[in-house]
């Protein structure tokens, strides 16, 4: 990749749940840190798994973080000389992510995301599908399967012990749940409808 200056980009890393896009992404702020460009990481409130205020691998490599609320929160800490974005579980903000996204791509930013490509039922999360289309560069990492030890490329998601059903809701109010990364032949939806029907 050449790096030109105040030529924008977008840049998503995706991939299931365990595929080390958030260790993907922290190795690319570091060497940019190194660079001493200026950049500002992001992430959505909602994922607060880990605390406040950073970005933190499942491996608990991290760096500083933004929370916010909702996409164009990133306007209050972009300025003139912010040369990198970079927003991880991007999946997570709202539906103007990618037109904002793109407006800073435009201004001449490297911008970087991470972000799941699927949810648990393997089926394409929210806008990701247009961050993929508009990138520049995608990295789409694969994980390691629990149940064979295959390439994962699903995340499993796990309720009282049992693969979660199609018509679950996202968030379950009282059931214990867990994910697992795992390969196509192992990922389970109870009452997934098909697809697709051979004659
Ligand atoms: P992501 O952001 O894609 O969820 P992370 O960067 O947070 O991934 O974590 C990746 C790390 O997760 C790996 O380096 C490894 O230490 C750990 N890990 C745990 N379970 C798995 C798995 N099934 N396959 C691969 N890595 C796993
Ligand atoms: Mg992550
Ligand atoms: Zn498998």
């Amino acid at each position: 990749m050449v790096l030109k200056q105040k030529e924008g980009w977008i840049e998503v890393i995706t991939g299931p749940m365990f595929a080390g896009k958030t260790e993907e992404m922290i190795r690319r702020v570091r060497r940019l840190e190194y660079a001493k460009k200026n950049i500002v990481v992001f992430k959505p409130e909602i994922d607060n798994r880990y605390g406040e205020s950073e970005i933190v691998s499942h491996n608990k490599s991290k760096t500083k973080s933004i929370n916010i609320a909702r996409a164009e929160d990133m306007f209050k800490h972009v300025t003139k000389e912010t040369d990198v974005i970079a927003i991880d579980e991007v999946q997570f903000l709202d539906g103007k992510t990618p037109e904002i996204i793109e407006h800073f791509a435009d201004q001449g930013k490297r911008v970087i995301v991470g972000g799941l490509d699927t949810d648990f039922r393997a089926e394409p999360f929210s806008f990701m599908p247009t961050l993929l289309s508009i990138a520049e560069y995608v990295t789409k990492l694969s994980a390691v399967c629990v149940k064979c030890g295959s390439p994962a490329t699903r995340t499993q998601r796990i309720v009282d012990g049992k693969p979660a059903r199609y018509m679950d809701p996202i968030v379950l109010i009282g059931a214990s749940e867990s994910y697992e990364a795992r390969c196509r032949k192992c990922h389970r939806v109870y009452r997934k409808p098909k697809p697709y029907k051979e004659r």
